[in-house]
């Protein structure tokens, strides 16, 4: 089989590999797309350090080709989408039903060989048997999907409540879409208006962007009070953490789920006077099946987010692509 394997930082090689067979427990999945994101941006660039070589790739679907023993959650032929965490399920926390806080989880496309391959071998458990119909692509945004779905279930969001989503990338722009599906007023704030027109066809019904300063006006006018209900952020930089913060009314919520690598500024004197409640929320436990309900129904729609494909042998283009303001997700379609 062809995979990309990352050698050092940077260097990534297409490469014949012999076609792994799946262990006990595993399932062989034949690759039908695999997307990047900001996580793989970082192990190819070096960021994150990662063992070596590696098969990068944590996002990706495909059909099962064949099972090892003991597996009976999919069967060979079976559309699935990849959950490419493992935990441990032995500790507290994965005894518990915790296993996305997991401290031993397991990164596929990390911390073991993924996805940008033909093939790829994983443990059974981590594949969700997808429903018919939905192409490759659709079925490529279940993995941000669950993230998505996963906050917006922590940030307890109900019907006729006002929202704000910062950030418009991926995972913005599949918030505003759940919360349009929960029934939620949505406005969208980001550092550059380049995808206002597309997120308003999303459902966001107000837009603001950071250029011209902080959006808790737009925030007071979408609710018609002091602030939004509820604040999903998506993009993970200091700035955007420090902005959610301003935009939800007294009594608000505010949910973290873009992972802000470094400290932010924040002046807490706000979160204790509004009494905001700060919420985090670590990719998923079990929204997987939901995400791709919503897939399915069309709740969410996942075309105009794939921007960009390229073939395996094209890794290194796609890699340029991601990093270009103008796409979303890049497909890798081996
Ligand atoms: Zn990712
Ligand atoms: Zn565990």
């Amino acid at each position: 089989m062809k995979a990309a394997v990352l050698y050092a930082p940077k260097d990534l090689r297409v490469e014949t590999a012999r076609d792994p067979a799946p262990g006990a427990g595993e399932a062989l999945v034949r690759v039908r797309a695999a997307g990047l994101c900001g996580t793989d941006f970082r192990l190819w660039s070096g960021d994150r350090p990662a063992r070596y070589p590696l098969i990068m790739g944590h996002e990706f679907v495909g059909e099962v080709a064949a099972v090892g023993s003991g597996v009976e959650n999919v069967k060979p032929g079976d559309s699935v989408a990849v959950e490419p965490n493992y935990s441990c399920g032995t500790c507290p926390l994965c005894r518990e039903g915790n296993r996305n806080l997991c401290l031993s989880r397991t990164a596929v496309g990390i911390d073991v060989d993924g996805g940008l391959a033909e093939l790829a071998h994983i443990p059974a458990r981590c594949c969700w048997a997808a429903p018919a119909g939905l192409s490759p692509e659709q079925l490529l945004l279940t993995e941000p999907l669950a993230v998505v779905v996963r906050a917006v279930n922590r940030g307890a969001v109900r019907a006729g409540e006002t929202a704000a989503v910062l950030g418009t990338g991926t995972l913005g722009l599949l918030a505003v879409q759940v919360l349009k599906s929960r029934g939620a007023r949505v406005l969208a704030v980001s550092r550059s208006d380049r995808r206002f027109s597309l997120v308003r066809e999303l459902g966001a019904e107000a837009v603001h962007s950071l250029a011209a300063g902080s959006g808790a006006e737009a925030a007071r006018r979408l609710s018609g009070r002091e602030g939004v209900d509820v604040v999903v952020e998506t993009a993970g930089t200091p700035e955007a953490v420090a902005e959610a913060l301003g935009l939800g009314r007294p009594g608000g919520r505010v949910v973290l789920t873009g992972l802000p690598h470094e400290p932010s500024q924040v002046h807490f004197f706000g979160v204790v006077r509004r009494e905001l409640t700060i919420v985090g929320s670590m990719i998923y436990q079990d929204e997987f099946p939901e995400a791709m309900r919503l897939l399915k129904t069309g709740a969410v729609k996942a075309e105009p987010l794939v921007t960009h494909r390229f073939r395996l042998d094209a890794v290194g283009e796609a890699f340029s692509a991601h990093q270009s303001p103008a796409s979303i997700k890049v497909a890798v379609i081996p």
